[in-house]
């Protein structure tokens, strides 16, 4: 386990001599410098060779200067929204080359064309180009039908499968007012994953309700896994509180989806972690495997039900993450540093406590040491959203406003209602 995390060479925070307010511990100098620094990287090395998609392509260089462009501080260092709109541009013209209309690429969200679609709408929303959104809008909504009926082992997760549309969706209806996405396809796409999620729990013999294979494994992380598709369901309309606070949704589908959750918080092993699947013993301190990714599902929970457990669990995730996770694949938000930083600004923006600020800035500062230099340019994509420096820059871009930060496509906090 050794070989995968260099070893946290900070104090942990200490009110004493890290008592400081949000912006002193915050050096927006280097912060700033290092975001110019690394879209500079960026930007002389996007080419043609790269995919099309959010996850390791140019759509993902676009998602970053959108975001960019979300930050006073960060939104005059380039032409954001006009790289934006160029790359995103590249990114469906190339897309369009590949002539895939199958009903997977429709609702394939990080790693094919609904993705693609929702992050076009948000720039072309931005920049006034209202005929251009509403032919975006249209085409994210080809997945819809597709959602409700798509088979295969890959059917269900973030990357490809209905789990990463629904929370596309989400982030649809937080980026656009009003929102595009009614709540009924929404609801549709909820209630065939629940069909789906009980036939492989029956099939497998499991003593809780819902699980979910990817290529015939049971994962429990963030990318492929149970996690991320239970807080794709959190974030239903089901759960909108009435007029006497209750939730709207059938109590047998909201005590399924929450008696799964409760499972899956039995499986925190006692660093804090999780396993990678159901029927194995591997950790991993990733976003896509373990805790790093596990923590979104426990804070939403946490907002949800409002029970004390889930914010312990994910405390639990973020000390593990300060211990080993400073991994030594590379800067990304997948399996990098960034991404495990990112748990602190979600913990942070939950709790108001400044430790959790100070822990992600000292991941930042890792970011930028000499120890980690040899595997700043590691990973196979290294300039791409998830693997790469361009989700490294969002990371960096949330640090200066923390109270407003989100991992991309995964805000826990937003909740619209109209
Ligand atoms: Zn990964």
């Amino acid at each position: 386990m050794g070989e995968r995390y260099f070893a946290n060479p900070y104090d942990d925070y200490d009110e004493k001599t890290h008592g400081k307010e949000e912006n002193q511990l915050v050096a927006r100098e280097s912060v700033l410098e290092l975001i110019k620094k690394y879209v500079d990287i960026i930007q002389q090395n996007v080419n043609s060779k790269m995919r099309d998609d959010l996850y390791v392509g140019i759509a993902g260089i676009a998602f970053m200067f959108w975001k960019l462009a979300q930050s006073d501080e960060t939104k005059h260092m380039f032409p954001c929204l006009e790289l934006a709109s160029k790359y995103i541009g590249e990114a469906k013209h190339r897309s369009r080359e590949k002539r895939d209309k199958s009903s997977k690429n429709a609702v394939a969200f990080l790693c094919g064309g609904s993705g693609i679609a929702a992050v076009s709408a948000a720039i072309a929303n931005e920049m006034g180009k209202l005929q251009e959104m509403e032919n975006d809008l249209e085409s994210f909504l080809q997945g819809c039908p597709p959602c409700t009926n798509v088979k295969g082992t890959d059917a269900d997760e973030v990357l490809v499968g209905r789990a990463g549309y629904l929370h596309g969706a989400s982030w649809l209806n937080q980026a656009i007012t009003p929102k595009p996405i009614e709540n009924e396809a929404i609801s549709e796409i909820c209630q065939t994953l629940i069909k789906r999620g009980r036939s492989v729990a029956h099939s497998l013999r499991l003593a809780f309700p819902l699980m979910y294979e990817y290529h015939e494994k049971a994962y429990l992380g963030a990318a492929h896994g149970v996690c991320a598709i239970l807080h794709a369901l959190l974030e239903s309309p089901w759960f909108d509180r009435d007029a006497t606070d209750r939730f709207s949704g059938s109590p047998t589908k909201l005590t399924d989806i929450k008696s799964t959750i409760d499972y899956v918080l039995t499986l925190q092993d006692g660093d804090g972690n999780f396993p990678t699947r159901i029927d194995s013993n591997r950790m991993l301190v990733h976003w896509c495997h373990g805790c790093g990714g596990a923590i979104y599902l426990f804070a939403k929970a946490f907002l949800t039900f409002r029970e004390d457990k889930y914010l312990d669990c994910c405390r639990k995730c973020a000390d593990e993450l300060w211990r080993h996770g400073l991994l030594r694949k590379g800067p990304g938000i997948c399996h990098g540093v960034a991404g495990n930083g990112y748990a602190f600004l979600l913990m942070y923006r939950l709790t108001g406590e400044k430790r959790y600020l100070y822990r992600a800035v000292k991941f930042a500062e890792f970011l930028n040491s000499s120890s980690f230099a040899s595997v700043l340019l590691a990973p196979d994509r290294p300039f791409s959203l998830y693997e790469g420096l361009a989700g490294t820059v969002c990371f960096l871009v949330d640090l200066l406003t923390p109270m407003r930060s989100s991992f991309p496509f995964m805000d826990v906090f937003e909740r619209k209602c109209v």
